[in-house]
């Protein structure tokens, strides 16, 4: 039975996090929001995911506000850029207050269930161009989070996580990678055996990953740091830990990150 709510895109960020929650002993709803993304590639390995781990799964359908707020490359018309994660590039993804809108129903979700807490998956990688994937905006809103909701916090507010040595709080909004790299999740990806292929990252949403565009290079970039760092510490007896995710272009992230 389900005890909190995991917001799960069916990247590979959110889809760590629901290995990550289930390694925790938790159970997670898993929650997709359907906000007009230019693809519903995403959707579909999210509900695979939440499928395969026979998870409680809702999609949540945003559209009919998405005109109304959105003018970014996600969702609009514009191209999708090849290159880096460099901010130029990203800041045409930036969905204005994504994260505050999605947080804010999941949240709904876990009160009304009496849930512990909700997971989401941002990493420190987001917070350059993200401004609603940092700490202080998630501390505000857990922080509004209680307010608004009395006696959610005799469940929701309890010190317990210890992970790679950082001692997290278990506030009602849970980010156990916010500070941690997309390697760094990459290589928890590895440590729990989360199979990197059922994940999506492309922004582009053809029949594979295009391997060219921002996501796809950190994608790319973070496994194969998080490959390289398996190997020096024995993860898999020092063998490299196969991604068998299909790429268009394996190759050209090499040469956008000097790697
Ligand atoms: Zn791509």
């Amino acid at each position: 039975m389900s005890n909190c709510v995991a917001i799960l895109s069916g990247g590979l960020d959110s889809t760590t996090l629901v290995y990550h929650l289930f390694n925790e002993d938790y159970i997670p709803h898993c929650l997709s929001f359907n906000y007009g993304q230019r693809h519903s590639k995403e959707l579909d390995f999210a509900w695979h995911t939440a499928d395969r781990l026979d998870l409680q799964f809702d999609e949540i359908d945003l559209t009919s506000i998405t005109g109304l707020i959105s003018n970014s490359a996600l969702t609009h018309g514009k191209e999708v850029p090849d290159g880096h994660y460099a901010e130029e590039n990203m800041k045409q993804t930036v969905v204005p207050n994504r994260n505050m809108i999605m947080l804010s129903i999941a949240a709904g979700v876990a009160v009304s269930n009496k849930y512990k807490f909700v997971a989401a998956g941002m990493h420190a990688g987001d917070h350059f161009v993200y401004p609603d994937c940092r700490p202080e905006f998630i501390d505000a809103l857990s922080e509004a989070v209680l307010t608004g909701n009395e006696g959610f916090h005799n469940f929701a507010k309890r010190e317990v996580q210890k992970f790679s040595g950082v001692v997290h709080y278990r506030e009602p909004i849970y980010t156990p990678f916010i500070h941690k790299t997309k390697a760094d999740i990459a290589y928890r990806a590895l440590e729990l055996g989360v199979p990197l292929d059922t994940t999506w990252s492309c922004y582009r949403g053809k029949d594979v990953h295009c391997g060219r565009c921002g996501t796809c290079v950190e994608r790319l970039e973070a496994i194969a740091e998080a490959q390289q760092r398996a190997m020096e510490t024995e993860l898999n007896n020092g063998n490299l830990i196969e991604d068998k995710t299909v790429y268009a272009d394996k190759e050209y992230w090499r040469t956008v990150t000097n790697v």
